[in-house]
């Protein structure tokens, strides 16, 4: 299809939004609203965006500041190894690279946290590299011009996309067309009913003309949600409290928390008889991560425990919020005005 890019490109020029990171050729910058923007909405991103250009201008303050502090800003977005891994490559850019941001898309890659798709977008955005983005924007778009029935979650579906996004690409100007196929994605051919009148491929669009939109793209199969269930400690005494630093990989990793016990099943007992003057018991929060939900319960007990666990800090109860903490708990910590 010769006219598909011309036709994205007119569109985006007249109708796309104007966002902070759109006029930027900084690298740094690019890849930060590249980061921030998985897994997070624009309307949410662009706060972030804005605070980490902010407090971070350039690549070696990033790389300057504590890995807390970078944690603390990341609060609320979620997915906090993002963070570390913009932190880690951030170093690895001042110490390696004599603090400048890689050039090409496979230099690109190379960067903790950075997958094909995040690669191409920066390097086409940046440094106007012909590659061809494909994210779930593009899939879907993709997938209901052109009719394709192969799931986008088989292997075979991820090349045969990537290569037809490949020969779509326009070689004169691949970061606007990049740009201009996703926003078309995120606007127009919304996953429930796309704007198809307002669509600048409506002449060329196969399952639009079949009348099978909504049943594009195709899914092999849905990701399994595993159910979790914590219990939280919280010691109040004197103005202070406990928390502990999560250790391991996982979610959360080198995050704040209140002692936690995590245990199988929803209807498992815990043994809290260790600690006295127990006050209050939350009923069951649920927080829904990707993969995860998490079903906590919050307890709440007036005194300290008689031994302290190894890994466990005393701190000033209004000292919390200078330590990163998952969102869980910043929420009920807001909610239920706890100390
Ligand atoms: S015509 Fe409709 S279904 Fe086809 S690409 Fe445009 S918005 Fe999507």
């Amino acid at each position: 299809m010769n006219d598909f890019s011309p036709l994205i490109v007119d569109w985006y020029r007249l109708k796309k939004r104007e966002l902070p990171w759109r006029a930027e050729s900084n690298p740094y910058f690019i890849w930060l609203s590249e980061i921030i923007l998985q897994q997070t909405r624009v309307s949410q991103g662009i706060y972030y965006y804005l605070k980490f250009t902010k407090n971070y201008p350039t690549i070696i303050a990033l790389a300057n500041a504590e890995e807390k502090e970078v944690l603390n800003d990341w609060q609320g977005l979620g997915y906090y190894s993002r963070a570390r891994n913009l932190h880690f490559s951030a170093k690895h850019i001042r110490d390696e690279l004599n603090g400048v941001f890689p050039t090409t898309y496979n230099e690109i890659r190379k960067l903790k946290g950075v997958g094909q798709y995040t690669a191409s977008a920066i390097s086409s955005f940046a440094f106007n590299e012909k590659r061809a983005v494909v994210d779930g924007n593009v899939y879907r778009l993709l997938s209901r011009v052109f009719n394709l029935d192969t799931p986008i979650d088989s292997s075979s579906g991820v090349k045969e996309f990537q290569e037809l996004a490949d020969t779509l690409i326009n070689r004169e100007n691949p970061g606007e067309h990049n740009q201009a196929i996703m926003e078309i994605g995120a606007l127009i051919c919304v996953p429930k009913q796309p704007k198809c009148i307002e669509c600048p491929l409506k002449e060329k669009c196969l399952s639009l003309a079949n009348n099978c939109i909504n049943s594009r793209p195709i899914k092999k199969g849905k990701t399994r949600v595993t159910g979790r269930f914590f219990h939280y400690l919280i010691f109040n005494s004197e103005e202070k409290t406990i928390i502990e630093q999560r250790i391991g990989k996982g979610i959360w990793q080198n995050m704040y928390q209140f002692p936690m016990v995590e245990v199988a099943k929803a209807d498992e007992r815990i043994d809290l008889s260790a600690f006295k003057n127990k006050s209050f018991e939350s009923p069951v929060r649920k927080h829904v991560l990707s993969h995860q939900h998490i079903y906590a319960t919050f307890h709440h007990f007036n005194s300290f425990p008689t031994e302290i666990n190894g890994n466990w800090r005393t701190i000033k109860q209004s000292d919390i919020q200078e330590y990163p903490l998952p969102r869980i708990i910043d929420r009920y910590l807001e909610e239920e005005d706890v100390f």
